[in-house]
This record gives C-alpha cells, structure tokens and sequence, in this order.
C-alpha cells in the first residue's frame, strides 16, 4: 500500500510539474475568405512555425474569417493570437479612425508586413463598367462588414463624387462575388487582395466575361495624395489571361499591404519563434505563394504603423534588420 501511495505521489507530481512544462501552446492566426491570399499566407507563417513546434513547444492553425477588421478585433479581444491585417487598417485601429473611430487599439503591435494587395474592382463586361463612375446604379459587393475591402470602396466612390446610395450595394463576403457575377445577381465587386488569387481566377473562368476595371483619375490621385496609407498600385492582367480585357498589360489602382499583427498581451516567446522562422526560411517561405514573389526582407518592414512587438523586435536587433524599421515604431 506504501509502496502505491508513493508511486501515486509521483506520478502526480509528474502531472503538475513534468508535464505542463511540455504542454504546447496554441496559437491562431485569423485571415480571410478562403479563396483570397490572407488564408494560404496563415497557412504559410503557420508551417514555417509547425516545423520547429517540438523546439518552441508551439502550434500555430489557421482559421478562415471576415479580414482584416475581424482579425485587428479578435486579437484585441484575445480571440486569436494573430491577424493578417491591411496596412491602412492597421494604421485606423492604432490610431482610432474608420470602425476605431474615438476607439484607437492602443494594445495593436505590428510584427511584419507581406504582400502587397490592390484595391481591385471586378465588373461584369456586359454592365457597360469601363471606369469607376459607371458603376453608378448597378449592383456592386462593397465588402462584408469586418472585411478591409468595405472601408475601400467606400474611399473610391467619394473620390469620384459618389456614395453607398448612387449604387445598388451589397455587403456579402469576398468569396461569394464572383458565383453573384455568374449568375447575373451582381455587375461587381470590389476586394483588396494580392495577386494573383483564385477567387478572381474563378470570376474571370465563367460564361459571363468580366473585366478588372482601372481604379484611377484625378479623384483618386487626391486620395492617394491625402491618406497616408494608400500609394499607387498595378495589377498585372497576365495574372487573369480569360479576363475581358487580358490584354490590358497592366491596370491601376489603390496599393495598400497585408500586414501580420498581434496585441502586446502576446507573449514575447511565442512572437519572436513566429517572426524567426519566416524570416530565417525566408526562401523557403516566398516559395509558398506567387503573391509573394516581390517579397524581401527590407520591405517586409515597410508599412507598419502599430509599435513592432517586443518579441518581433529582438528578432530583428539579432538579425539586424532594426535599421529598415520606422524608428518610431521601436519602442
Ligand atoms: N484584404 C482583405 C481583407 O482585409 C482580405 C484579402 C485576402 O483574404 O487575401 O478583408
């Protein structure tokens, strides 16, 4: 009986001190609609982290969601860990603009930047949208609420003079549009994504023709002019060869950036052992994703506007890198 008593007693004591030590930790990165870029990138920073999970004790999963308002809220409320964010949402919830508005998200840190997205507006040809003001009256996806597309659009039609009520808006997430425009029940929609994506693949392969419509002009240059935070963009129409206008070469638009962030209540642990494994398979990473392809280092510094992470930044002191990064944004 002693002698069960002690072997009990040790193995308690193994539970309570061997074997949370071990324990893993868990971490979720939020990304977006399944057929964009934001969800294969999770997919991509979670395998570059899974391959060292014995080493950092660390499991990273993905999970599929709204974008990049979602995400900034979910990793401030501690639903998730992390968020892939576009670079001006980043910059409104740091500094309480937009859905922040009065609100900013002081707790919001940066880790990294990515690829670079372009607000893009995919019209059906036959509704006659060649530039941004036909859109007036037709049936145009402005975004779901909690996606980075919805505050976009809302900045191209009031710089063309327009508003939610010249259009027939609609609010459905991103990965639905393009079977809308095959239908006939919308004439188009606008998403801020990287090129190239499937889910505009899957707009441009079906019977009806569509086109992706150059977001450009003098409103726009002046918007481009007044928000920090969007610079000029192209996307490269031989991403879409059955594109209506697949010829185009290129067709402008509004650039912004994904960006990866967390909140200070994220241990610096768990973010230095993520930003050290993309950034150490770095090639390897790139390789993941053709939207990556303009991909480096120094520019995946760029575009940040929410302070860099503790454990980010011992990573980037170690690596070097600090001297790319906005020296604001090292605190
Ligand atoms: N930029 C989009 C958003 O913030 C998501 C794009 C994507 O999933 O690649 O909602």
């Amino acid at each position: 009986m002693k002698k069960f008593l002690t072997l009990m007693a040790v193995f308690a004591a193994f539970l309570f001190v061997v074997a949370p030590a071990q324990a893993k930790k868990f971490v979720t990165i939020g990304t977006g609609g399944v057929t964009g870029v934001y969800y294969p990138t999770g997919g991509a920073i979670a395998k570059m982290v899974n391959q060292k999970s014995k080493e950092y004790g660390l499991k990273a999963t993905v999970e599929s969601t709204g974008g990049s308002v979602f995400n900034i809220n979910a990793v401030m409320s501690g639903d998730l860990e992390f968020g892939i964010a576009q670079s001006d949402r980043q910059y409104q919830a740091y500094h309480g603009i937009a859905e922040w508005e009065g609100k900013p998200q002081k707790d919001l840190r940066a880790v990294f930047s990515i690829h670079p997205e372009a607000i893009t507006l995919i019209a059906s040809a036959d509704a006659g949208i060649k530039s941004i003001k036909d859109i007036k009256g037709k049936k145009i996806n402005l975004g779901n609420p909690g996606s980075g597309q919805l505050q976009n659009s809302k900045d191209v039609l009031e710089a063309v003079g327009l508003t939610e009520n010249d259009v027939q808006a609609f609010y459905v997430k991103a990965v639905e549009a393009p079977g809308l425009i095959q239908d006939g029940r919308l004439d188009g929609f606008f998403y801020t994504v990287g090129h190239p994506n499937g889910n505009i693949k899957e707009a441009t392969s079906g019977r009806i023709k569509v086109n992706i419509v150059p977001i450009e002009g003098e409103g726009i240059a002046k918007l481009i002019k007044e928000k920090p935070y969007y610079a000029v963009g192209k996307i490269d129409m031989n991403n879409y060869p059955n594109a209506a206008n697949a010829d185009a070469g290129t067709v402008n638009s509004i650039g912004v950036k994904a960006t990866l962030v967390t909140s200070a209540n994220v241990s610096d642990d768990i973010v230095y052992a993520l930003t050290k494994e993309v950034f150490e398979n770095f090639d390897e990473f790139k390789k993941l994703h053709p939207a990556y392809s303009v991909l480096t280092k120094e520019d995946m510094l760029q575009g940040l506007s929410a302070p860099i992470h503790p454990g980010a930044l011992k990573y980037y002191k170690e690596a070097g890198l600090v001297k790319y990064i906005n020296p604001e944004l090292v605190k």
